[in-house]
């Protein structure tokens, strides 16, 4: 006894992430070392495009990045410049065809393509430019973006992606590699993070700071709100925009979950973020407990804040094989049911004849809290008080990450006294949505999936969300 298996289909799972690099020596090495760091973003395949001024040359594969690329691999990948993606089959299922980045050949020119987050019009274009007579060898959304790139036939390219992009809806952060030219693109509403750093004369840019400190970059800026951003092979950079109206709706969750607490997003640190929300769970829902503990591993920082606002002293009461991590997440639900589990151990002697309070990020699904709430107190606690460290999940996100219907989240279907029923908790809080504004220091920022309020048109998702009328 005491020890669970816990699939990660009990959490959102994390969207994708992209690494760019232009003007640094042996670009696919530096790659490497930023796509390892944007790993927990997805797991699913990753892959690098790079050029040598001349060619751009390609290698992408199925399963982590120090599976897929090797030194033989990296250096066959030369030159100065490069993108590259790592994956979470989030839209458009899983398979090396939707692996990124992609590479495009046209008469205009070249050019290799990857993104983060997802086109919530895509059926609409994607039926527009079959009917055009595009024809897709993907169903990947970043396959349509560059259809629509060559649908507009310009001579003038920037004018081509300015129009291609105001046909888009949805969350992206696009990188676009040319022979000679890296093209950073961030969408209208910001929803994805996306920033720029320097390196020895060059620039890199990443979904995530942590991967500019595990690069040795130094951060220079966020990209704006529907900026496109052209940095040349003679380090030259410039500047446009392909919306005029433009809004700051970072998601909420890449600071409740989905982020490294070690990056900072747009100047508020991860870590702190989370600890504070920890800290305001505590001022609005106050509880008398022996004990505190967490969720491993992305709770701790909020479960630190929660104990130092509380005055509860942190334990570790919950224990986290090293050995089974996140090692291979498979796409399809069928092979997630099957597939890779992450053990969770109770301490006995920690939580036994205590009242413990047990902080988590979130709840989707809510099938592991009740386990793990199970095995606290099958390990001694005398009572088990749940405090979650993000708003209730009541809606599907439509913008990167794989909640789709309305059925998957308890606290859609269920009130909160029905959910701590069913989760055998004591009692259960969660932080308020003004809280977690708090937290992350912002007064805007996508709360959709907690308010149902979504900061673009959603097209026909909602209704395929709610298929049998229920919500
Ligand atoms: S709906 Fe939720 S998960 Fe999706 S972008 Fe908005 S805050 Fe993030």
């Amino acid at each position: 006894m005491g020890e669970i298996d816990f699939l990660y289909q009990d959490k959102f799972n994390e969207e994708c992430g992209v690494f760019g690099v232009i003007n640094v020596k042996n670009a696919s090495e530096v790659m490497y070392y930023g796509l390892h760091a944007l790993q927990h973003r997805g797991q699913e395949g990753c892959g690098i495009i790079t050029s040598d001024n001349k060619t751009l040359k390609q290698v992408k594969g199925l399963g982590l990045v120090n599976n897929v690329f090797n030194e033989k691999v990296l250096a066959s990948l030369e030159g100065d410049s490069a993108i590259g993606h790592i994956r979470y089959s989030t839209s458009g299922g899983g398979g090396i065809e939707n692996v990124q980045p992609f590479l495009f050949r046209h008469h205009t020119g070249n050019f290799g393509l990857c993104h983060n987050g997802n086109i919530v019009n895509s059926r609409e274009l994607r039926r527009f430019l079959e009917i055009h007579g595009s024809i897709f060898q993907s169903t990947s959304d970043t396959e349509i973006f560059a259809h629509l790139i060559k649908k507009d036939n310009q001579t003038n390219r920037v004018e081509a992606i300015k129009q291609a992009l105001n046909r888009l809806e949805g969350a992206f952060a696009f990188l676009a590699l040319t022979e000679d030219k890296l093209y950073v693109m961030r969408d209208k509403n910001s929803l994805r993070p996306l920033s720029l750093g320097k390196l020895n004369g060059g620039y890199v840019v990443s979904s995530e700071t942590c991967a500019f400190e595990a690069v040795g970059a130094k951060f220079v800026r966020d990209i704006l709100p529907g900026e496109i951003l052209i940095i040349d092979n003679k380090g030259n950079m410039t500047s446009d925009f392909y919306a005029k109206k433009t809004y700051n709706n970072m998601c909420a969750m890449e600071y409740i979950y989905f982020s490294r607490p070690d990056s900072d997003i747009e100047g508020m640190n991860v870590h702190k973020s989370r600890k504070e929300a920890g800290r305001i769970l505590a001022k609005e829902s106050p509880v008398d407990a022996d004990i505190v503990i967490w969720v491993p591993d992305s709770s701790t920082s909020a479960a630190l804040g929660f104990s130092e606002e509380s005055g509860i002293p942190i334990e570790l009461g919950l224990i986290k094989s090293r050995y089974i991590g996140r090692t291979f997440i498979q796409p399809s639900q069928a092979m997630r049911e099957k597939g890779v589990k992450m053990k969770l151990s109770p301490v006995p002697s920690i939580v036994k004849g205590k009242r413990v309070v047990i902080i988590d990020d979130s709840i989707v699904r809510g099938t592991t809290s009740k386990k793990i709430i199970d095995l606290i107190k099958a390990a001694g606690a005398t009572e088990v008080h749940m405090r979650i460290a993000s708003p209730q999940i009541t809606h599907p996100c439509f913008y990167g990450v794989d909640t789709s219907t309305f059925d998957e989240l308890i606290c859609a279907r269920h009130s909160l006294e029905e959910v701590r029923d069913i989760i055998h908790a004591d009692s259960l809080e969660f932080i308020s949505i003004d809280g977690i504004h708090k937290a992350c220091n912002r007064t805007k920022m996508c709360v959709s999936c907690f308010s149902g309020k979504y900061p673009t048109h959603v097209y026909r998702e909602l209704d395929e969300a709610n298929k049998d009328g229920k919500f």
